[in-house]
């Protein structure tokens, strides 16, 4: 086993995630490697359900170990949404200026107490068509007024972290990547990576 393959197809999510897995001794790539790529439906109920479709389908479609990830921002205003809909909160047309706009709009006139938020993050590892485990992170904060900063994707310009007192796209990458949902849940895989590499070698 000497490559990873991450059953994603966002290049800003894939850098993330590679960033966080830092230095090792196996290839890791995502599906924009590939000419040929596994049809993926995210039919799932569930941020797990939604990563273990896409690790199991990409882990047999390559017969590699694949990582599937599934995320999302979770507001309690909002009871919960967008949830497993966050990247297609504004509709089939969606990108992040568009769900951002809308998340805005439909939180207009809620006070700061109520636009609490959480990101969360399940990445499931399959191999064969098997899941291996599962790992899970969460970050909490606030949905601000307005879009602040440039760095980082999707609603990180409206996600206000009280310890940094900065929105995520505010601040460098490495800070981001030290805190977030993703950070925390990659963590736990890559430490069980290790042992799992060397039990199956
Ligand atoms: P997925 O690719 O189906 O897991 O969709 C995840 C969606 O959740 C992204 O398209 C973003 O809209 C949102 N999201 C997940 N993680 C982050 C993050 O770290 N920052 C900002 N938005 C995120």
């Amino acid at each position: 086993m000497d490559q990873l393959i991450i059953a994603t197809a966002n290049k800003k999510k894939f850098k993330e995630i590679k960033k966080i897995l830092g230095k090792n001794t196996f290839r890791i790539k995502y599906l924009l490697d590939f000419k040929e790529r596994p049809r993926i439906v995210e039919s799932g109920r569930s941020f797990f359900e939604n990563a273990r479709i896409k690790a199991i389908k990409t882990s047999l479609f390559y017969d590699s170990l694949a990582l599937g990830e599934d995320s999302g921002l979770q507001v309690l205003a909002l009871g919960g949404r967008p949830g497993i809909f966050s990247s297609r909160f504004a509709g089939k047309t969606a990108d992040d200026k568009k769900n951002i706009d809308k998340l805005l709009k439909e939180l207009k006139g809620v006070a700061y107490p109520k636009r609490k938020a959480r990101f969360f993050c399940c990445a499931v590892l399959a191999y064969k068509g098997k899941v291996v485990g599962k790992f899970e992170g969460s970050l909490q904060g606030f949905i601000s007024f307005k879009t602040e900063g440039g760095s980082g994707f999707g609603y990180d310009p409206v996600f206000f972290v009280p310890e940094l007192k900065k929105t995520l796209a505010q601040v460098p990458p490495k800070v981001k990547n030290r805190l977030s949902h993703r950070y925390k849940a990659i963590s736990k895989f890559s430490k069980f990576l290790r042992n799992y590499l060397e039990r199956v070698s």
